[in-house]
């Protein structure tokens, strides 16, 4: 893999063109209750259910920091290399919205809980590079509640289940520069807080949505001016609205027009961006610390203390799986980026300790045919009918030559529709490799005797054949006989008169 950044440019007539994203990323915080009330979090169809008098904005109510919250910020700030912040401050942010009962949200705006910090990520898959992007800041703030606008007619109905859950608001410098490494960002910090146990980071749910912010500039003039285009909830559509935004305001600039500073929405079934409002500006907003909530005060011991129990991080991962089991860049991320894959790798790798061959043999099947069944079924992996032990056993049958190639797969297919054990399936069957060397010669011969012409040309220069023999050997053996004695009794055939 290449660590060299490379800035994608758009040709056009006009000169060559850079395009400018920055995300700011909501995550919603794994959490039982809420950032200042008891109210539960977890996920319910019933409306307005999940609520205390606080979440309501019922006058009079007091909030209360939920201290586990904090803690999942603190441990994602650590997990994204930011400074942890000793002091930090929750501030309202006013702006009318008929599912914000409040009238504003509780937000960190001057004192943040995490400052900077970085996340490195692949781009481009196999032959891609990696690219380190800077982040700004992490907040905490309150969710907003749901406008729901088509269950009555002509009336808007308010549920407020998701008011007051924690978000943590992740905010990046303007750093990338095409909609691949956007998405490229958006998947790496997915993976990570999966990993940390953070945020769960479902997207199509929306415990994940980012405000992607769009500018362009011919190359190496000053930042442009950018439209931010709000709560996108797939990266798929992340993409598609960089890609559209980045190509209006090139067009408008070409054309004599000016980028206006916007908040607008991405239509993905359209892909047409509409202007929501002109941005605010901070003053708009009116800023000021929450005068119920004093300064959060976090002690170093407690920072340390999380630091000293984080997970093994995605990177750490793919770092280890190349160290330790000797695999390539390319398979190492393959299997980390899904964390239950990994640990379904481990589980295989942990029953084969002693083979050194296991670890790679183990990633190209999971890579190759347990891919396939999941996504053929579209499941998990441990929702397979194969468990780690069966398909360690299976690997070592491989390993061992007890079956050939071309039989093992047939074996894990039988497998997955079963869940049958393989060692005592390919016993019952009989799907034993032949290495046999006496019986692999006997039909090395009788395929020599058998292909009079072949032979012929074969003697006469076309050394090509010798695949053609050891087929047919194959074939006698009906897939079961060792391809590498094979290919030595067929030699071996073949120099006999
Ligand atoms: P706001 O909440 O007003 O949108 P923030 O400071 O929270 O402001 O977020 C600004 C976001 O916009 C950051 O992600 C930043 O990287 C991005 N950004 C700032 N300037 C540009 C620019 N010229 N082009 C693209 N993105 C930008
Ligand atoms: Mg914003």
């Amino acid at each position: 893999m290449d660590t060299e950044v490379k800035v994608p440019l758009i040709e056009r007539e006009s000169g060559r063109w850079e395009v400018v994203i920055g995300l700011e990323v909501h995550a919603q915080v794994i959490s039982e209750s809420k950032l200042f009330s008891t109210a539960r979090t977890s996920f319910t169809v019933e409306p307005n259910v999940n609520i205390t008098l606080f979440d309501i904005a019922f006058p009079g109510m007091l909030p209360v920091l939920n201290e586990e919250c904090v803690r999942q910020a603190v441990r994602t700030g650590l997990g994204l290399n930011g400074q942890v912040n000793t002091k930090s401050v929750f501030d309202r942010k006013s702006y009318f919205y008929p599912d914000l009962p409040q009238g504003y949200q509780i937000s960190q705006f001057f004192h943040p809980i995490v400052s900077g910090g970085y996340l490195d990520m692949m781009v481009g898959g196999q032959g891609g590079y990696v690219k380190r992007v800077h982040l700004e800041r992490i907040h905490l703030e309150q969710d907003a509640g749901k406008s729901i606008h088509d269950l009555f007619p002509g009336k808007t109905a308010i549920d407020l289940n998701r008011a007051g859950v924690a978000l943590m608001e992740i905010v990046t410098r303007p750093e990338m520069r095409s909609a691949e490494e956007a998405a490229a960002f958006v998947k790496a910090l997915r993976l990570l807080l999966r990993y940390l146990g953070t945020c769960d980071a479902n997207m199509d749910q929306g415990s994940l949505r980012a405000d992607v912010n769009v500018s362009v500039r011919k190359e190496g003039e000053p930042l442009g001016t950018r439209v931010e285009l709000k709560n996108i909830n797939s990266i798929k559509f992340i993409s598609k609205a960089i890609e559209v935004e980045s190509l209006r305001q090139i067009e408008l600039i070409e054309s004599g027009g000016k980028v206006l500073q916007q908040t607008c929405t991405f239509d993905p079934n359209t892909c047409i961006v509409k202007p929501l409002r002109a941005k605010e500006d901070e003053i708009d907003y009116r800023y000021f610390p929450d005068p119920d909530i004093p300064p959060l005060y976090i002690e170093q011991s407690f920072i340390d203390a999380q630091r000293e129990c984080l997970p093994e991080l995605p990177l750490m991962r793919v770092d280890r799986y190349q160290k330790m089991y000797g695999l390539a860049p390319y398979e190492a991320h393959v299997l980390v980026e899904d964390k239950s894959v990994g640990d379904f790798f481990e589980e295989v790798v942990a029953e084969l300790r002693d083979k050194p061959q296991a670890p790679r043999e183990a990633a190209m099947w999971i890579i190759g045919e347990v891919f396939a069944a999941t996504s053929a079924l579209d499941v998990g992996v441990y929702d397979l009918n194969i468990t780690p032990g069966a398909l360690a056993e299976l690997v070592l049958c491989v390993i061992e030559g007890v079956i050939s190639r071309p039989t093992s797969k047939d074996v894990f297919a039988h497998m997955l529709k079963t869940g049958d054990a393989p060692r005592a399936f390919i016993e019952q069957k009989g799907l034993m490799q032949i290495s046999d060397e006496e019986t692999l010669l006997t039909w090395a011969r009788e395929v020599v005797q058998e292909h009079p012409k072949e032979v012929e040309a074969y003697r006469g220069g076309k050394g090509k054949l010798r695949g053609f023999f050891v087929g047919q050997v194959m074939r006698k053996s009906a897939g079961k006989a060792n391809p590498q004695v094979v290919a030595s009794a067929v030699n071996k055939a073949l120099s006999e008169d």
